[in-house]
């Protein structure tokens, strides 16, 4: 395959309301695209860290510096003639899984347009729409946090998620119970809680949850054990399912009954199917989890949300839900609580060059 030019480029897009979860706030969603231009075709990819190192240590900005000063090099030297090529290569690199993953998914696009196919169809999945659920964040009162899923339920979305921390978890559950009864509900708690909360976090038993989401620090895998042994309740690694090895030594562990797979913090596709298959062979189903990314990355999500053992609604919304425009056409929608594929190849979601234009922070072509 061969790389005629590599574009980068970071655009800002306006939240339509502010997001807060245990760790902080943002109200702005910046990503880099990454565009392979290959003998007339473009594949995209998405490297989508939040700023200031929101949900990671990674910024858009130490992003942007690994790709230019590392990936994109060693890309163009290289010379990559297949996915798997392209792996080997980041495998070797010491890099951002988020610099990872923009390049990676780019490649996969391109892979797939060359193939005149579908991405989910290159990656081996079959149906061409996923279900997708509704995630709030945290907020100041229980009254706000009861209009916002009240807002959103009206779009069929076909579980709900809310955010806990110490302090906002038994109340705000219990309310939730008690407006919306028994909606499929889940909670995520982005590594809030510690060991000494093991017995506090036995009371989430008591409101049916699907799951709970990363309650412990990600290196924690004893402590999710321990918690695993003693609810009824599923917990799921998010946070902690960071590679292959990790997701291994998890359910070896029994540190978990579910994993959330994201594809910007495995680094990519390859990485995220490997983990889908890992699950897959131990029995422990899977689900597709977001930062959320802008566009491209949601649409690359739900197209490896069709893979077999993805067995819960994804994190991805509609792009309305989050952003004040995106960058792709037609945009992501939910439409009775599932997002269907565009017909098309690749991503299935055109990149819009005048609303990339209209969102650009800054710009840098590579050959
Ligand atoms: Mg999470």
């Amino acid at each position: 395959m061969k790389i005629d030019r590599i574009t980068l480029t970071h655009v800002r897009i306006p939240l339509v309301e502010p997001f807060k979860i245990s760790n902080g706030e943002v109200s702005e969603k910046d990503g880099i695209l990454v565009g392979v231009a290959s003998e007339g075709l473009v594949g995209w990819g998405e490297a989508s860290p939040m700023s200031g190192g929101f949900y990671s240590d990674d910024t858009p900005e130490s992003v942007w510096i690994h790709l230019v000063e590392k990936l994109i090099p060693e890309i163009l030297q290289r010379k990559p003639d297949s996915i798997e090529e392209v792996n080997a290569l980041l495998d070797g690199s010491e890099t951002s899984p988020f610099a990872r993953a923009g390049l990676e998914t780019a490649f996969w696009d391109l892979k797939a347009q060359k193939g005149n196919e579908p991405l989910f169809r290159t990656l081996g999945g079959t149906k061409g729409s996923v279900e997708s659920g509704l995630a709030v964040g945290i907020y100041p009162t229980i009254d706000k946090l009861l209009a916002a899923i009240e807002r959103y339920l009206g779009e069929g979305y076909k579980r709900v998620k809310i955010k806990v921390q110490p302090g906002w978890d038994i109340e705000p559950l219990l309310a939730v119970r008690g407006e919306f009864g028994r909606i499929p509900l889940m909670v995520d708690a982005n590594c809030a809680y510690t060991q000494k909360d093991l017995d506090h976090l036995q009371a989430f038993d008591d409101f049916e949850l699907i799951m709970i989401e990363q309650p412990l620090p990600k290196e924690d895998l004893e402590g999710h054990a321990m918690l695993q042994a003693m609810v009824r309740t599923p917990v799921c690694l998010d946070e902690g399912a960071k590679d292959p090895a990790t997701v291994r030594r998890a359910i070896e562990m029994k540190s978990c009954k579910i994993v959330n797979i994201k594809i910007q913090r495995v680094g990519g596709l390859m990485h995220a199917k490997e983990i889908h298959d890992i699950c897959a062979n131990a029995g422990v189903p899977v689900w597709a989890g977001t930062m959320p990314e802008l566009g491209i990355g949601g649409a690359q999500t739900v197209h490896l949300a069709t893979l077999p053992n993805f067995a819960y609604p994804t994190d991805v919304e509609s792009s309305a839900r989050w952003f004040v425009d995106d960058i792709i056409e037609p945009l992501i929608e939910v439409k009775d609580g599932l997002i269907t594929i565009p017909p098309g190849a690749g991503n299935c979601h055109m990149v819009s060059e005048s609303k990339i234009k209209k969102f650009e922070v800054r710009k840098e072509s590579f050959s």
